[in-house]
């Protein structure tokens, strides 16, 4: 299998072919066309399996098309390394794109990340606790959401970050597609993903 076989966008076909990805990953192929169909999907799958890239290439495939300067896609993840991680992702396969990719996250000051959602950007990713913070003080607007993606559930689960989670998706827009990513599935993230996913494809590596 090929990654043109996806017919991803120009602008981010551009961005496989400068990271230099030439054959999808297994996880890839299962979950980049489950994506653009527009389904819900539970990943079961560990870092180091190309997973960043089964989610940020269909997200940058839809937004790349469609209106600019609103939050249209959202990632969770546990830790700021993870955090960023992605948001590297994002950058380096969506360059082409020219959509912005803004990381919010605590322990340091929020004043850059206040200006950055200020300024217009198309996907945060974020930690669980400071984007808390930011939808209590109405620094961040998620009333145009698209996609969710929490990733590595199962770590936010052991981090303690459920109730959070559950905080968090209580005021999100429902008609949404949502993506969780998870290495194992205990019964609590079992639990979450019965709740908050419709009808998903699983897809597993
Ligand atoms: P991840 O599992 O998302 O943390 O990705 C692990 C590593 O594999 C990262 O360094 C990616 O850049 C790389 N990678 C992801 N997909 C591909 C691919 N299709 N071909 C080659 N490398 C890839």
């Amino acid at each position: 299998m090929e990654f043109k076989e996806f017919n991803l966008h120009p602008q981010v076909m551009a961005g496989v072919t400068a990271a230099g990805y030439t054959t999808p990953t297994p996880i890839q192929a299962q979950a980049i066309p489950t994506v653009m169909e527009g389904r819900d999907v539970m990943g079961l799958a560990q870092t180091g399996t190309g997973k960043t890239a089964a989610f940020a290439l269909p997200i940058l495939h839809r937004l790349a098309q469609g209106e600019r300067g609103r939050v249209r896609a959202l990632v969770i993840a546990p830790t700021r390394e993870l955090a960023e991680q992605i948001n590297d992702s994002f950058v380096t396969l969506g360059r082409q794109t020219r959509l912005r990719s803004v990381t919010v996250y605590g322990g340091v000051n929020v004043n850059p990340q206040i200006q950055k959602l200020k300024a217009g950007a198309e996907i945060v990713v974020a930690c669980p606790g400071r984007l808390l913070d930011h939808m209590a003080q109405g620094t961040i607007d998620l009333s145009h959401l698209e996609v969710l993606v929490l990733d590595e559930a199962d770590q936010m689960f052991d981090m303690g970050f459920l109730p959070d989670l559950r905080r968090i998706l209580k005021q999100l827009p429902p008609k949404r597609q949502t993506l969780l990513f998870s290495a194992t599935m205990p019964i609590d993230i079992r639990v979450l993903a019965q709740e908050i996913l419709r009808d998903p494809v699983t897809v597993q590596v």
